[in-house]
């Protein structure tokens, strides 16, 4: 098998992806089509060009025009079973899942409807096809900072075994970290897990202050971190997970190409880095297109892959048995498969 099959097949765990960018495209296509239809999309073809973005403020605009068409609990629980079923398909065994429920609101679906559907999804997925999810609620910086307290009040009756964690999504530019600071403080008080995207679209500043001011566990992107060396320094002492998304970075003008990319710069300096596909419906690629990119593009030797898929695995929130049979399960594979690889 050539390396792109070795590593679809490969055992992997997902740390950064959003359910609302990862839905079936398929199943977006016939929402649209039960909800009236856009005369925009007359095809499959037509919505997945429509996934095409200028730069990061028409990604935020195309994520809004989807989600006119999620209208009823259903629409959530079967999308994020079916990318749940995708996702075991593409052999993701364990994952960590944004979803941004107050995102809705033109559809008028309840935010703690959507939280039901979600986990109703992720424990129908676990027992249909053995694959681990675990949510995590987006707070959203776009929705503001003066009601970010009620978001948090009205998604804590959910913490338990599907919902573990909140992060933070949205226009890091408009909203800065620091404006959510008693939120998360609060969060991690109720015993959620907090992340925050951080150092994607602004540079250093906003990952310091995704550490300091919300005390996040790991940071999603956290790339423009490389533009500040004590930065690099403390986020390398502290091990602290960078959640990074390479092709998103690529696809919404981040960086404008993967020579430019620093992941194997960051890598390389000593820094807890993992791969993530982020929305990868929204972006036509897969988790296995992030591994293929260290390979073909960064060139990351195999031992490396091993290590970044290895770090994934110990800067997830799963316990620490679970995360010994992951990592046996991922050790095995390349036991029995390293050998097969083949350079066609
Ligand atoms: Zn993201």
């Amino acid at each position: 098998m050539n390396f792109h099959q070795y590593i679809e097949k490969m055992p992997k765990v997902e740390l950064h992806v959003h359910l609302d960018g990862a839905f079936v495209l398929d199943f977006l296509f016939d929402l649209v089509q039960k909800y009236g239809g856009d005369p925009e999309i007359k095809s499959i073809t037509d919505l997945q060009n429509w996934f095409v973005f200028r730069d990061f403020p028409h990604f935020i605009e195309t994520w809004f025009w989807k989600n006119r068409f999620f209208r009823e609990p259903v629409d959530f629980e079967e999308s994020a079973y079916q990318t749940l079923q995708e996702f075991s398909r593409q052999n993701i065994v364990y994952l960590e899942a944004i979803f941004s429920p107050w995102d809705y609101k033109e559809s008028g679906v309840n935010p703690t409807d959507i939280a039901r559907a979600n986990q109703n999804a992720v424990k129908r997925a676990q027992s249909d096809f053995n694959i681990h999810c675990r949510l995590m609620v987006d707070i959203t910086r776009d929705h503001g900072h003066e009601h970010a307290m009620d978001r948090l009040d009205e998604i804590t009756p959910f913490l338990g075994e599907e919902i573990i964690g909140i992060g933070l999504g949205g226009s890091e530019q408009r909203f800065p970290a620091h404006l959510f600071k008693d939120v998360f403080i609060e969060a991690k008080r109720r015993g959620f897990h907090c992340v925050a995207h951080a150092g994607e679209v602004v540079g250093p500043e906003s990952v310091w202050s995704a550490i300091k001011d919300l005390e996040t566990e790991r940071i999603g992107h956290g790339v423009r971190a490389v533009e500040d060396p004590e930065l690099v320094e403390y986020l390398r002492i502290e091990q602290i997970p960078l959640e990074v998304c390479i092709v998103s970075n690529i696809k919404t003008g981040v960086y404008s190409s993967f020579n430019e990319h620093p992941f194997a710069e960051l890598f390389h300096k000593g820094l807890l880095v993992t791969v993530n596909s982020d929305d990868p419906t929204m972006f036509g690629s897969s988790l296995a297109d992030e591994y293929s990119v260290l390979y073909q593009n960064m060139n990351l030797t195999l031992p490396e892959i091993r290590h970044v898929q290895i770090n994934a695995v110990e800067s997830s929130f799963a316990p620490m048995d679970e995360k010994r049979k992951i990592k046996d399960l991922i050790n095995r594979f390349w036991i029995d498969n390293a050998l097969s690889i083949t350079n066609d």
